[in-house]
């Protein structure tokens, strides 16, 4: 059984995931930790589980996603799987972070390339790698089909789509990944986002207004 928890870090309201299972290992998705409190909230809940990080995994690589990845590394001694087509949007966070009011970025290194179709496992959960971009030019999403759930990252929003006018966004290229990707799952699929609460497959399908 997948327990799914969900911390919201930095100004972005960025949703960063932490899914376990009853092993005890667990995987970190899209860290946005950024301040001392947010980096003590995820690593203290982790602790009081007694959970094991085996990695991290990100949806893509925009900065309200990346910001806690090279502490995180650092202290649990972990790789890092990002979609080699979000690198360069990984090393351009460098050149604006101060904009946001990040005074410093700390860039971790990629240790694996996430390809579409491939599994990524933690304890006795299988996440599937599916590619979808639009939002961020190697945006990838993972799917569980046992629990029927999706971690989609910037994609698909409840009521809402990702935002298409960042470099290397293309809104004809994440409609199509939404119908071509996510609309093809089961209606009761449930979708955890890059931000706000999440929905459904069945729900976005009927109701968004992207698509109606
Ligand atoms: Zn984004
Ligand atoms: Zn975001």
């Amino acid at each position: 059984m997948v327990q799914i928890q969900t911390f919201v870090f930095n100004p972005f309201s960025e949703n960063t995931y932490l899914l376990s299972d009853e092993t005890g290992e667990a995987i970190i998705i899209d860290p946005g930790c950024y301040d001392q409190a947010e980096y003590k909230e995820l690593t203290d809940h982790i602790a009081a589980n007694n959970l094991t990080p085996l990695k991290i995994i990100n949806t893509h690589a925009h900065i309200d996603h990346v910001l806690g990845i090279a502490a995180l590394k650092r202290k649990y001694n972990i790789p890092f799987y990002l979609h080699r087509l979000d690198e360069p949007v990984l090393k351009a966070v460098k050149s604006y972070a101060s904009n946001y009011g990040f005074a410093v970025f700390d860039e971790p290194e990629i240790d694996h390339y996430l390809v579409e179709g491939e599994s990524v496992t933690f304890g006795n959960t299988t996440l599937k790698v599916i590619f979808v971009p639009g939002h961020a030019p190697g945006h990838v999403a993972f799917v569980n089909d046992e629990q029927k759930f999706v971690i989609g990252g910037d994609v698909l929003f409840h009521l809402s789509i990702g935002r298409t006018d960042l470099p290397g966004g293309d809104h004809a290229t994440l409609l199509s990944s939404i119908r071509t990707q996510l609309f093809t799952l089961p209606d009761e699929y449930q979708v955890f986002p890059g931000h706000m609460q999440s929905t459904t497959i069945g729900f976005e399908k009927k109701h968004n207004p992207f698509f109606r």
